[in-house]
């Protein structure tokens, strides 16, 4: 008799799926959100995912949750050249000097800092050169090489979990813009909660995924009859798996002995580029209007936190 049980795993169209409990809570999701991918997309990005969000804390994922099948370098390896190709250079240097400020007015001093996810190296290069003892990690070889090359700092190649760093040697760990892309964010936390020192701070930002602009944009799905949402991109760029609110944020760093000292929910820049077409337009010129009024409440589309570890 051919069993019908659903089976854990399976793999189709490039990735292997993988049933998905959230992993703050270790339970399985209670609300579907949308479908978001493939044929639930305005220009058809990705492989179409359902979204859902665990009635716990709130955090939503894919389930069933896409791996790449080859591996991270499917989704990060070919963007390697042209991933930061968008950003200003000048304006994240002038963010890592003020994200360096905050950590010396926070810690009394400067001392042992790790940048998780280097890329190419903008914060580490600014905290050098601030005076800071510097180490990075970064999964991506043609990162590391680079950064390595430029920086003359030890560079550590493998996610941070299977990283063999010695625990409570670090006092403040960065880790900006990249939670929301890792597999196993609770394992991460627990990993960075690690390896620093009782009194240091680890720095993270994250969009938030309970925003405005976000409610505002599965609204405006919702109206035109679709079961879509714009939460996360787990199979196209920005390749966003795991989305946080701040309510689910503070339970994963609570959990692991981290206490948020500086909380702060903002507009930031809006998520979506201008697309050409009218349509694209008018959604660029409206999520930019949400961004300037969800500075009211915890509605801003990012939350940037200090946590201390206890
Ligand atoms: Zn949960």
């Amino acid at each position: 008799m051919v069993s019908m049980e659903r089976t854990a795993s399976e793999v189709r169209d490039g990735y292997i799926w993988k049933e998905q409990d959230c992993p703050i809570c270790n339970a399985a999701p209670t609300r579907f959100v949308g479908s978001r991918g493939g044929a639930s997309h305005r220009e058809g990005l990705g492989v179409e995912a359902e979204i859902w969000e665990c009635g716990g804390c709130g955090l939503i994922f894919p389930n069933p949750m896409p791996i790449p099948a080859g591996g991270l370098g499917q989704h990060y390896g070919m963007e390697a050249d042209d991933y930061f190709a968008h950003h200003d250079v000048d304006n994240r240097t002038d963010g890592a000097n003020e994200m360096l400020a905050t950590a010396e007015k926070l810690l009394g001093r400067k001392g042992k800092l790790l940048d998780i996810g280097v890329g190419r190296g903008e914060n580490l290069m600014a905290a050098i050169a601030a005076g800071w003892d510097c180490e990075g990690v970064e999964p991506s070889e043609t990162f590391a090489d680079h950064v390595e090359r430029i920086s003359g700092t030890k560079i550590w190649r493998s996610a941070i979990e299977d990283c063999d760093i010695e625990p409570s040697s670090f006092d403040i760990v960065i880790l900006s813009a990249v939670l929301e892309h890792l597999y196993d964010p609770d394992l991460v936390i627990k990993k960075i909660a690690e390896v620093l020192r009782p009194g240091g701070f680890v720095m993270l930002d994250v969009p938030n995924e309970k925003g405005l602009f976000f409610k505002a944009g599965n609204l405006y799905q919702k109206a035109r009859g679709r079961r879509w949402c714009v939460n996360l991109a787990p199979t196209f760029s920005p390749f966003h798996v795991f989305g946080f609110s701040p309510r689910s944020l503070r339970k994963l760093l609570a959990k692991h002995g981290l206490e948020p000292k500086v909380w702060e929910v903002f507009g930031g820049t809006s998520l979506v580029p201008s697309s050409g077409g009218l349509m694209g337009k008018v959604e660029s010129l409206g999520s930019k209007a949400i961004t300037r009024l969800s500075d009211l409440g915890e509605m801003g589309t990012y939350i940037q936190t200090w946590a201390q570890k206890k």
